[in-house]
């Protein structure tokens, strides 16, 4: 080889610690079962972590653990000027509330596993002796231009209709003699790393991609930086030389990566590296009147994971709704078997969609109350107390303390073939149930129009005669039945409709009135139900206070 260029290398690329077939050995292959995937979420520090984030981590996830293979979080953070402190940790917290648990990387407050660090910026040997081997054999340079220069550059070509970028008779420093790049350096001019494109803009070639299937590209011509001027790699260059040496089976990323696939392809074939199987995800869509676009940050809150916590989400619900977009099969797959955890479905990476996953908030509350009617009561209590934690502090101590309460709250109506299906996020749940607690029960509704005061008064008084905590449902309605006949109110809705004026009303009129004086609303979940779980004390209490307040 020639001296020279190995000199160049040593020079331009000071921080090498090994040589590039050292980290062969001490990042050796992956003693995973044949088949099994490594695949890795990586995501740059910058404290803005949305569903994209998550879709992306739950396909990395279910294609690595249904293989008995491995998911890696690397954090790419080559670019400190987007960086925000704790934004790893935010970033783990948020998946981890999600249930996407990673096995291997920067987790738990530190690297773990035999191919860290899991930092970029703690892996700049690495990228020096990469880059050091390209360098030697002719597949990069260092480029001296300064920001001036690129500016004058991209002038021109604008001019000249040509397009922009660093490459061919552009590409000022692609040819200089290595001996005077060396001057160069040690004179102390700044310089970045560039590859030496082979590529030919006219020619194209093929790669299978995971999700897409056979794309043909054309070939890359640009020399694009690999090192910048402060010795720290470019996402490209980085994400090559890691997926390489983290042996990464599977690289699921944004579609955003699509147009410079060609890039990375390249710099794999110059490294004579096998390239890993690159998946493109689709983005992330919504409907805005009749056109689709792409969910944006500044538009639609529902982006950030954020949203999903402060409302109270049930984790389990977007995870189910999200692998509904993943894979067109999951739906059908849930339908027909109802009580099997997710896990149990088979994932499969060539089956994502690659044309834009339309999100859909009202399709997510739908999966929503589905997937809260199948949890048990507890469950329910649990999402509850921790959503207050967050988002209602001043309720914390009332649930917190009601947590038996609260158990037989959720039960209502969850037995059975057809449970109940109210409830969506922890804040709508706390509206719905806030009824229950005096400390937030209010009058929502007031008396139909078609009940008078002192019918209500008579009703009320009488069902307090005969009301007995322990009469089970039939019991219960038959006592209900007679109190209405008692007073004018025949049994049968039907009854009352053929012939109106021999009646004051029929059964149900008079079960409004117990409901209201109970819950303070016009519509409730079944009144036995509601008074089981408040217990005999809070439904005489709210009744003589209904009495007292409004009919009296
Ligand atoms: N750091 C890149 C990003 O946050 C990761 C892309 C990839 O997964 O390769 O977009």
């Amino acid at each position: 080889m020639d001296s020279d260029l190995k000199e160049l290398a040593r020079l331009a690329c000071p921080a090498a610690e090994f040589g590039l077939d050292d980290y062969e050995g001490i990042y050796p292959p992956r003693h995973i079962p044949y088949g099994a995937k490594a695949t890795r979420l990586a995501p740059s520090p910058t404290g803005f972590i949305h569903l994209g984030n998550l879709y992306g981590a739950l396909a990395d996830e279910r294609a690595a653990k249904q293989s008995n293979g491995v998911f890696i979080l690397r954090v790419e953070d080559t670019d400190d000027k987007r960086e925000v402190a704790g934004a790893v940790e935010m970033l783990i917290d948020s998946l981890l509330y999600f249930g996407v648990v990673f096995d291997e990387g920067e987790i738990s407050g530190g690297g773990i596993g035999e191919y860290g660090p899991y930092r970029q910026r703690q892996r700049v040997s690495l990228y020096h002796a990469a880059a050091r081997r390209l360098i030697e054999n002719g597949y990069a340079y260092p480029c001296f231009c300064s920001p001036e220069d690129l500016a004058q550059t991209r002038a021109k070509q604008q001019e000249l209709k040509q397009n922009p970028g660093y490459y061919g008779i552009w590409a000022t420093h692609r040819d200089l003699p290595s001996n005077e790049a060396i001057e160069l350096i040690k004179a102390g001019n700044p310089f970045v790393i560039r590859l030496k494109s082979y590529g030919d803009s006219s020619k194209y070639f093929s790669i299978e991609d995971g999700i897409r299937g056979k794309l043909t590209m054309p070939q890359n011509t640009n020399d694009i930086v690999l090192l910048k001027a402060n010795g720290i790699p470019t996402y490209h260059f980085a994400h090559v030389v890691d997926d390489h040496f983290m042996r990464i089976t599977h690289i699921l990323r944004g579609e955003e990566w699509l147009s410079t696939l060609p890039v990375h392809v390249q710099l794999f074939e110059a490294f004579e590296w096998d390239h890993p199987v690159f998946c493109h995800t689709a983005l992330m869509m919504k409907m805005d009147g009749p056109t689709k676009r792409k969910l944006s940050k500044r538009l639609d809150p529902e982006l950030s994971l954020e949203f999903y916590k402060d409302l109270g989400y049930h984790p389990l619900a977007v995870k189910e709704y999200l692998m509904s977009l993943l894979n067109s099969g999951y739906e059908e797959w849930r339908i027909a078997n109802p009580g099997l955890p997710l896990e149990e479905y088979p994932f499969d990476i060539s089956n994502m969609g690659s044309t834009g996953a339309l999100f859909d908030l009202d399709k997510l509350n739908d999966v929503s109350k589905n997937t809260l009617a199948t949890l048990p009561a507890g469950d329910l209590s649990e999402l509850l107390v921790s959503w207050a934690k967050r988002a209602n502090p001043d309720s914390i101590k009332i649930l917190e303390s009601s947590k038996g309460y609260l158990d037989k709250i959720f039960a209502i109506g969850r037995e059975g073939a057809n449970p109940r299906k109210d409830y969506v996020y922890a804040t709508q749940i706390f509206e719905f149930i806030k009824f229950f607690f005096d400390e937030y029960f209010e009058m929502e509704d007031g008396l139909a129009g078609n009940m008078p005061k002192q019918n209500a008064l008579a009703l009320l008084m009488g069902y307090l005669e005969t009301y007995d905590f322990n009469d089970g449902k039939d019991q219960w309605f038959k006592k209900v039945v007679e109190l209405g006949e008692a007073n004018g109110y025949v049994a049968k809705p039907k009854e009352y409709k053929k012939n109106p004026d021999a009646y004051n009303g029929h059964v149900g009129d008079v079960s409004a009135v117990i409901r209201l004086a109970l819950t303070g609303r016009k519509h409730s979940p079944d009144i036995w139900e509601v008074s089981q779980a408040m217990g005999k004390d809070r439904v005489v209490g709210r009744i003589n206070s209904f009495i007292d307040k409004y009919l009296a």
